[in-house]
């Protein structure tokens, strides 16, 4: 064979720094690219051989990534197809380079897009990215090739000449330049192939060669024939969400989750997609288990390409809402060499998308029209993720509308149309602060749901827009419902609206809130009274907050709601018709008011100060 040198093609000089200035927020993807090539070039060759074109006895195929440290290089080799000095001439001084000249045309403008880089192959010349100089070391699967040499120190220029390399197929040898010597370190580098090739379908053997030395020398030192111990795979060529689903038990789903999560927490339960037709797509995505009502939503979905991590949480393939979930799906047909503006646009991702929706929906439909106990045993940890997929896409609401159960105050659960009334639906979002309120229904069959999450608050007007006019919730402190009068009382409109006239320029003063409205009612409950706060303003005070507090603050639409059976409200009336002890009749009013209001929301400090003071001055009265 002759010796050979080139250039790979001229005009090249810019190429490489202004790749490899791209690729360093992701430089990994080096590894990625020969590795992922070593894994065709043996599946090319087991083609050639299904098909008849090649008769090749092997009885592993391997691909080993080989760390000298001494040599500062890394090799990765693979016992495939390997190259003729024709096709090194073809695929790697012509094809490649135009591959990466490609790449880079596509790219030369959207330096602020670099992210994306990582996903799409640059391929071979990507080891430019990490090596002052590449050797490949190549024998072709045909029988009488001749081995080749070639190698590069700037990706431009090359030299090519016979290799003494005697295995089929190819390796690549990689001098790694000063600035990526952290692949050096054996942890880093096994750490990397992990996160990548976890499940590549061919054994991956990484291999430090310092390490096996000093085992080596250790099995020297105890002599005996004691064999070296044997390095395994560090891949498992064959994931959970390629075999059957018939074939996978409970517990090798939850192992799969503990080995992608490292999560010891046990997931709920799970989806294993495997679908051929109309595109390919398989994958397990897990309902992980909140830790608190407040735990951030955030889930982990990988994604991977032919058992090829591509990466985490693409946000281009899946709606957002299901990025909450965790787990991993392998799309082999992902258009992985395209923009991520066009994967967006892109019908077979719509497709995908639009599939993982409706596998979602029918899991939770289908547990819930079939084993309803253990759907509400998982409610509390799943509905934020529903919740938070109806807000965030219509069609899955509509798919999953049915499954919404409301967990009530008796801890049970209930669909939208069992809660009763559906024109007032009680909720309490506060089951401490509005104990008071949640209480005063404790004897009438008024369900109140627990509406407490952070999503609630949205959530149940979103419901109110769906259903318009026919839905309406309603927090425990905003009514007084027929429920809590006490029917058997024979006190008429007229007398009850006399207790108000009579009381309301006192509570007008207490409040000092010209606007509060004042009604009597005879009711169950023994406190002397109650304060309603409207649905609607306070929604639309809690918007303004959410909104950054624009506009002007608003005055709390608030009525206090006079208890006409309670004794401390009779003697209050008593002494306001006969004008007498004006004194005892404002501490009262004063009393009844601030203990109302404690019961409502937290108490300001002045507030607190001026109840306390009267709280001390009528036991002082009791006292005397
Ligand atoms: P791509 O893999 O996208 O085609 P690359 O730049 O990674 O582009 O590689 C160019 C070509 O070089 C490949 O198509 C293949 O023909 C050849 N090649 C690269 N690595 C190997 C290998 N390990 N064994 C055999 N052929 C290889």
């Amino acid at each position: 064979m002759e010796n050979m040198q080139g250039s790979v093609s001229i005009n090249t000089e810019n190429i490489f720094p202004i790749i490899k200035k791209w690729l360093y927020s992701e430089k990994d993807i080096f590894l990625r690219e020969i590795v992922s090539n070593a894994s065709d070039a043996i599946s090319k060759l087991k083609k050639l051989i299904s098909v008849g074109e090649a008769s090749v006895d092997e009885s592993e195929w391997k691909i080993e990534v080989t760390l000298d440290k001494e040599a500062g290089t890394i090799t990765v080799f693979d016992n495939g197809i390997g190259m003729t000095r024709d096709e090194v001439i073809k695929y790697i001084n012509q094809i490649a380079f135009s591959g990466a000249k490609d790449f880079l045309e596509k790219y030369q403008d959207k330096t602020d897009d670099a992210q994306i880089i990582g996903h799409f192959g640059l391929g071979f010349y990507s080891s430019f990215m990490v090596s002052d100089k590449v050797e490949i070391d190549t024998l072709s699967y045909i029988e009488g090739s001749e081995a080749v040499h070639w190698e590069s120190k700037s990706g431009m220029d090359f030299e090519m000449s016979p290799s003494e390399s005697e295995e089929r197929g190819t390796y690549i040898t990689m001098h790694l330049s000063d600035d990526s010597k952290e692949y050096l370190d054996s942890y880093k580098l096994r750490e990397t192939l992990t996160k990548y090739f976890s499940f590549l379908p061919i054994n991956l053997y990484f291999i430090d060669l310092e390490e096996e030395e000093k085992k080596a020398a250790e099995a020297d030192k105890k002599e005996g024939d004691k064999e070296i111990e044997v390095i395994k795979p560090i891949n498992n060529t064959t994931p959970l969400w390629a075999k059957p689903v018939k074939d996978c038990t409970e517990e090798e789903y939850k192992e799969f989750y503990r080995t992608l999560f490292h999560d010891f927490n046990e997931p709920l339960f799970w989806i294993h997609l495997n679908t051929d037709y109309p595109f390919n797509l398989k994958g397990i995505l897990y309902f992980p288990k909140l830790k608190s009502q407040y735990d951030t939503l955030e889930g982990e979905v990988k994604v991977y390409y032919n058992q090829v991590f591509v990466a985490d949480n693409v946000k281009e393939i899946l709606p957002e809402y299901l990025m909450l979930l965790k787990g991993a799906i392998d799309c082999p047909d992902l258009p992985l060499n395209v923009s991520r503006s066009f994967l967006q646009n892109d019908g077979y991702v719509n497709k995908i998308s639009a599939h993982i929706t409706k596998k979602v929906a029918d899991k939770l439909t289908g547990l819930f029209n079939t084993e309803k106990e253990t759907y509400h045993k998982y409610w509390d940890d799943i509905n934020p993720f529903i919740k938070f997929g109806c807000l965030k896409d219509e069609k899955f609401y509509d798919k999953v509308k049915e499954a919404i159960v409301f967990k009530t105050t008796d801890g049970e659960y209930f669909t939208l149309d069992e809660m009763g009334d559906l024109n007032a639906i009680h909720y309490t979002d506060d089951l401490v602060q509005q104990a008071q309120y949640i209480n005063m229904y404790k004897d009438s069959d008024i369900k109140i749901a627990i509406l407490n999450g952070p999503l609630d608050n949205h959530f149940i007007s979103y419901l109110e827009y769906k259903n318009p006019g026919k839905v309406k919730f309603i927090r425990v402190d905003a009514d007084v419902t027929d429920n809590m009068k006490d029917s058997s009382e024979e006190i008429t409109r007229e007398e009850l609206d006399k207790i108000s006239e009579l009381c309301i320029d006192d509570f007008k003063k207490i409040s000092a809130n010209e606007k509060i409205k004042i009604k009597a009612e005879a009711m169950k409950s023994s406190m002397p009274a109650i304060i309603l706060l409207s649905e609607e303003s306070r929604r639309m005070q809690e918007m303004a907050k959410m909104y950054g507090g624009l506009g002007f603050p608003m005055e709390d639409d608030i009525t206090i709601v006079l208890n006409a059976k309670n004794k401390t409200v009779q003697k209050l009336i008593e002494l306001k018709e006969q004008a007498a002890d004006q004194e005892k009749a404002e501490l009262i009013c004063g009393q009844i008011y601030d203990l109302a209001m404690l019961a409502h929301k937290p108490m300001e400090a002045e507030t607190m100060t001026r109840f306390i003071e009267r709280s001390a001055k009528i036991l002082d009265m009791i006292s005397e």
